[in-house]
């Protein structure tokens, strides 16, 4: 789950609150809800959050995430 920081301007439609923490809302797989499920591309790259921007493309725990949700053959 992607936590925001005050500085993310993240459309309110995308945002859900846990424990008084704003976070990036996830689909019942538990995809972010900004992830196309068709193209796998983030449909705000531009304004993704501050923690995306921080994450390595590409790195382990990337492939580990995005392992885990490949569409069933
Ligand atoms: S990069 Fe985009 S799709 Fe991926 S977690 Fe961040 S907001 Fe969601």
């Amino acid at each position: 789950m992607v936590e925001l920081r005050a500085d993310d301007l993240i459309p309110e439609k995308l945002v859900v609150e846990h424990d008084g923490v704003r976070c990036m809302d996830q689909r019942g797989d538990g995809a972010c809800v900004a992830l196309d499920p068709a193209t796998r591309l983030c449909t705000i790259y531009a304004d993704r959050p501050q923690t995306c921007r921080d994450f390595n493309r590409g790195e382990s725990l990337c492939l580990r995430i995005l392992g885990r949700h490949q569409p069933a053959l």
